[in-house]
């Protein structure tokens, strides 16, 4: 049997906990307005995952799912709030995970910042990872 990945995470009530069975794309520090409001927070770390690795192990009936723009739904526990992951109707393979509800710990790095033109006014990026205005 060839080895897998195999991250779990949650929510912050713990009511929904999922599993992932695979690998996690590029750690990406995304910047948007979307993002920040999502959150509450200068910027979100995601990463791609293969939704056919991506298991609610319980409390799926609390995720919610809001269409934030024509293309884009953003899922969070209706609960907590907790966002956890994003679909694209362009990528719909893929979805987007919210890595700081991960419990597992994780190796990578973030690998760039996107929408850096879109950030915080009080926000300083400190890194020296790539900038993108937009997305790479
Ligand atoms: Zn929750
Ligand atoms: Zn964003």
């Amino acid at each position: 049997m060839s080895k897998q990945n195999l991250y779990s995470g949650s929510c912050l009530c713990g009511g929904l906990r999922y599993e992932i069975h695979g690998e996690i794309g590029d750690i990406v520090q995304c910047h948007c307005q979307k993002c920040r409001k999502a959150n509450g927070t200068a910027f979100a770390s995601n990463a791609p995952i293969r939704k056919a690795d991506f298991k609610i192990v319980q409390g799926e009936h609390l995720l919610k799912k809001f269409q934030s723009s024509a293309t884009t739904q953003r899922c969070f526990c209706a609960d907590c709030g907790s966002s956890i992951i994003s679909i694209k109707t362009e990528t719909p393979d893929l979805y987007r995970l919210r890595i700081g509800t991960l419990d597992t710990p994780l190796q990578q790095k973030p690998t760039q910042h996107i929408f850096a033109a879109s950030k915080a006014e009080w926000d300083s990026i400190c890194d020296g990872l790539p900038q993108y205005d937009e997305r790479a």
